[in-house]
C-alpha cells in the first residue's frame, strides 16, 4: 500500500466511522475533509473536525505509519504546526509539532473496506499497459469520457505553461513566445533541438526588422541554421551576401550545420525546406500572434501555415539541387501537426494567462476539427473498445496516459475512483 490510496480514502471518507476516535480516546467527527493539496507542506488544507466537545479547523497529514512524521522530519517544520490530525494505517508511535504539542492521531487500519484494498492492490500490481484493463467494461462510459475530457485540459495547460515560460522569458512578449513556439513547431520532433537553437540564437527583433523581405528572412534563416557557408549556386550566393552583411550588422554567430538531421528523411521533410517554409510564413504573416487569435475555423490555421515559399524552394529541396517534382511547400498533415503543436499550445496559454475558458473552448474546438491517425497511446485505449476520432481524443489519451496510467494514478483518476466504488462493500 503507498499513501495515494490514504488520501483517497481520506478525501472520500471511505471508512467505517462507528465510534470513531484518536489513538487518545478524543471522540472525533470529521465536519470538513479539506482540500487535497499538491504543493509542500500538510496533504489536506482547511479542513474542520470536532475533537471530544471542541471544534478545529487547519491541516490533515497523512501517512502510512504515525513514525513517518519524523522520519519526513515535520517535526521541526513549522508548516506542519497546523496540522490538527495526522491520518495513518499504522499509529506506531506519537508525534509531536515544532513546540513539543502532540498531534491527535487517527488510525485507519481494520476500518477500511477490504474489496477496496484489494482492487487498489490488483490495479498496483497489474501488469497491463493500462492497469484498469480488466475492469475498464465495467465503467459507464460517462465517466471515461469526463475524465478523458479532463485528462485533455490538463494536457492543454501543461502545453500552455511552456508557451507561457517562454512569454515571460522574453519580458512578456507574446509575438517573441509565439516566435519561439514556432521554431520548436517546425522542428517536428526530429530537429526540434536545432529549431529550437536557431529561436535561441536568432532574435526575434532582428527577424522582425526584415519581415517584409523574404530573400533577407530566407538569408537569415538559412545562414544563421548555418546552410550558407559552401553556397553551391547564385541563389545561394546571393543569400550568403545578404548573411554575411546581415551577420556583422548584428554580431550573428551561425549554427553549425552538424546539428541539423537529413537522415532518413523524405526531401519534402528536409530542414532547409522547412527553413524556406518557416521564411514564407513570417514574412506573410506578421503579427502571427494576434493572426491565431483570429483565424477561426481550422482550415483558417491550416492556411494561414500554409503560407506561399519563395520561387527558388518550389523547386528544389536543397542548394543546388534542383528537384523532379514541384514542392508545394507545407503539407496539410504538417499544417494540422503545427495546429496541434503551436496553434493550440499558444491559445491555451493565453487562456491561462487570462483565465479566460472561452480560449481554452477554443483550442479544444480546433483540436477536435483535425482528424489525425490513432498514435501508440490511442490505440491501447481502443483496444479496451474506446474510439478516438481527432486530434483532441488522441492528445487525450496521451494525457490520460502520461499523467496517469503509466505511473499508476488510478487513486485521482475518476475511472479508478469508479473502479474503487464498484468493488466496495457496503460498510
Ligand atoms: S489511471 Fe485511470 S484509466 Fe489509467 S489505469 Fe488507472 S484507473 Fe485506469
Amino acid at each position: 500500500m503507498k499513501e495515494d490510496f490514504l488520501h483517497y480514502i481520506w478525501q472520500h471518507q471511505y471508512f467505517d466511522k462507528t465510534a470513531l476516535a484518536t489513538t487518545d480516546g478524543e471522540p472525533l467527527q470529521v465536519l470538513r475533509v479539506g482540500f487535497y493539496n499538491t504543493d509542500a507542506g500538510p496533504d489536506f488544507k482547511e479542513a474542520i473536525l470536532r475533537l471530544g466537545e471542541v471544534e478545529w479547523s487547519g491541516s490533515v497529514e497523512v501517512h502510512l505509519k504515525a513514525s513517518d512524521w519524523h522520519r519526513h522530519q515535520h517535526q521541526h517544520d513549522l508548516k506542519y504546526d497546523q496540522v490538527v490530525l495526522h491520518v495513518v494505517w499504522q499509529a506506531d508511535q506519537p508525534v509531536l509539532r515544532t513546540d513539543g504539542s502532540t498531534v491527535p492521531v487517527v488510525e485507519l487500519q481494520g476500518r477500511v473496506d477490504l474489496g477496496m484494498i484489494h482492487t487498489y492492490e490488483q490495479l498496483q500490481q497489474s501488469k497491463n499497459e493500462i492497469p484498469c484493463a480488466p475492469f475498464w467494461p465495467s465503467v459507464p462510459e460517462v465517466n471515461k469520457a469526463l475524465m478523458l475530457e479532463r485528462a485533455l485540459v490538463e494536457r492543454l495547460e501543461e502545453k500552455g505553461e511552456e508557451v507561457l515560460q517562454a512569454y515571460r522569458s522574453y519580458g512578456n512578449d507574446w509575438e517573441q513566445a509565439t516566435y519561439h513556439t514556432l521554431l520548436r513547431g517546425f522542428g517536428f520532433k526530429i530537429n526540434q533541438p536545432a529549431f529550437e537553437q536557431l529561436a535561441k540564437s536568432l532574435p526575434f527583433h532582428v527577424v522582425r526588422r526584415h519581415q517584409h523581405n523574404l530573400p533577407q528572412l530566407e538569408a537569415l534563416l538559412l545562414g544563421q541554421a548555418g546552410f550558407l557557408a559552401d553556397a553551391e549556386d547564385a541563389y545561394a550566393q546571393q543569400l550568403q551576401r545578404e548573411y554575411t552583411f546581415l551577420q556583422h550588422k548584428y554580431k550573428l554567430q551561425p549554427m553549425p550545420r552538424h546539428q541539423w538531421n537529413f537522415l532518413r528523411m523524405r526531401p519534402a521533410n528536409f530542414p532547409t525546406v522547412r527553413l524556406a517554409q518557416l521564411a514564407g510564413l513570417l514574412h506573410q504573416h506578421q503579427s502571427l500572434f494576434t493572426k491565431l487569435q483570429e483565424a477561426g475555423a481550422v482550415k483558417k490555421y491550416e492556411q494561414l501555415f500554409q503560407a506561399p515559399v519563395s520561387d527558388y524552394w518550389l523547386k528544389h529541396y536543397m542548394f543546388g539541387r534542383e528537384s523532379k517534382g514541384i514542392s508545394r511547400g507545407l503539407g496539410k498533415s504538417s499544417a494540422q501537426n503545427l495546429v496541434i503543436n503551436v496553434a493550440v499550445p499558444i491559445l491555451a496559454a493565453y487562456a491561462s494567462h487570462n483565465s479566460d475558458r472561452t480560449l481554452l473552448d477554443k483550442a479544444i474546438n480546433l483540436l477536435e476539427q483535425v482528424r489525425e491517425a490513432s498514435n501508440k497511446y490511442t490505440r491501447q485505449y481502443e483496444a479496451l473498445g474506446w474510439q478516438a476520432n481527432s486530434a483532441a481524443d488522441n492528445q487525450a489519451a496521451l494525457g490520460l496516459y502520461k499523467r496517469y496510467c503509466h505511473p499508476v494514478n488510478c487513486m485521482r483518476c475518476a475511472i479508478g475512483n469508479q473502479i474503487m466504488k464498484k468493488n466496495k462493500a457496503a460498510l
